[in-house]
């Protein structure tokens, strides 16, 4: 082990945190798995509790493998994302047929889980000599070696780094030490040079350039659109369509938007009341969305509905639970939601 390994294997060791997937240090590869899909673009603390409540319900992969698919998304709401529920119940389902993947390629190979997760689950869970890199490890590596580049350049430079730094006696501790350095010291902004065990083997502070580094990102080039979407309501219930596959929040239920909104204006003649309207954004995307009432004397084939008392339990999308609200707020039905 290089002295560089040492120095940050021995600060991880007395200052890691103790998350609930690494309790007691004994690592489950379906925790750490989990935990992995759950913290992709989230924080560790908006994560544990819908961690701890997906294992009490789901604590073992075949109690996933077995549940139905609105139950896993009922567990996933709020974390957004949703193909990674999807994909978390398609690969239970794999790993009970086939055992756990015991590579990181066969780790490839299960849905959604790409060259981190891999990497990450590997390493932590069954101590295989696999690399990762993650945003923390990224912004540390871009420090440590000066690295000015941006985008994938400074991705592909980060992975070649990270596979040749490292610690393959303790591929784990190494990995989640790296990413801990990154998440408590090494912060995006005004980094904790003063606390960090690695002050000697950085280029940017030897030369006291550290706040240049990781290089700021271009600019997000934005796409605006416009969409409308129609709450039917009727008797006490609300109109549901269930997410076509490939579509954003595919799987998920929501009042129909789109094609289906002309579909229902053409077929009852009526485009509904204007409520109101909000922004939504995903990904690159800046929605606008007209949410429109429309009250029917009759039920629509092609909708699901849904009492509003049982609206809370459903795995609606975050835009249709808004648009849902932003209806039931007009004071005109039933409290039970919002
Ligand atoms: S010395 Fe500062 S910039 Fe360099 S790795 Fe440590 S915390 Fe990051």
């Amino acid at each position: 082990m290089t002295e560089f390994q040492s120095a940050l294997l021995d600060w991880y060791w007395v200052n890691r945190r103790v998350m609930p997937w690494r309790k007691d240090n004994h690592a489950d590869p379906y925790a750490v798995w989990v935990s992995e899909a759950m913290l992709q673009q989230t924080t560790v603390a908006a994560v544990v509790p819908y961690f701890e409540r997906w294992m009490e319900r789901f604590p073992v992969v075949e109690a996933l493998a077995e549940a139905s698919s609105d139950e896993v998304m009922r567990y996933w709401q709020g974390l957004g994302y949703y193909s990674r529920a999807r994909n978390l119940l398609a690969g239970a389902k794999l790993v009970v047929e086939h055992g756990w993947p015991d590579s990181v390629e066969r780790w490839r190979a299960l849905p959604g889980v790409g060259e981190y997760t891999a990497g990450a689950v590997a390493s932590i869970a069954q101590s295989l000599p696999a690399a990762l890199v993650d945003g923390n490890v990224e912004r540390v590596y871009s420090r440590l070696a000066m690295d000015g580049s941006v985008g994938a350049d400074l991705k592909k430079a980060a992975w070649k780094w990270a596979r040749q730094n490292l610690a393959v006696d303790h591929p784990g501790d190494w990995n989640q030490a790296l990413m801990e350095l990154g998440s408590t010291v090494c912060l995006p902004r005004n980094p904790l040079c003063g606390r960090c065990p690695v002050p000697d083997y950085c280029k940017a502070a030897q030369a006291d350039r550290v706040g240049e580094f990781p290089s700021p990102k271009p600019k997000m080039q934005w796409i605006e659109l416009n969409h409308v979407t129609v709450v039917p309501v009727f008797d006490g219930k609300i109109g549901l369509i269930q997410v076509e596959d490939g579509a954003w929040w595919s799987g998920l239920w929501h009042p129909p938007r789109g094609d289906a909104v002309e579909a229902l204006a053409i077929l009852l003649g009526d485009p509904g009341v204007r409520v109101g309207a909000f922004n939504h954004v995903v990904t690159r995307h800046k929605i606008s969305l007209e949410v429109r009432r429309l009250d029917l004397d009759l039920v629509v084939g092609g909708l699901r509905f849904v009492p509003f008392g049982e609206l809370e339990e459903w795995p609606i999308s975050a835009p249709g639970r808004k648009a849902i609200e932003m209806i039931l707020n007009q004071g005109q039905v039933l409290p039970g939601l919002g």
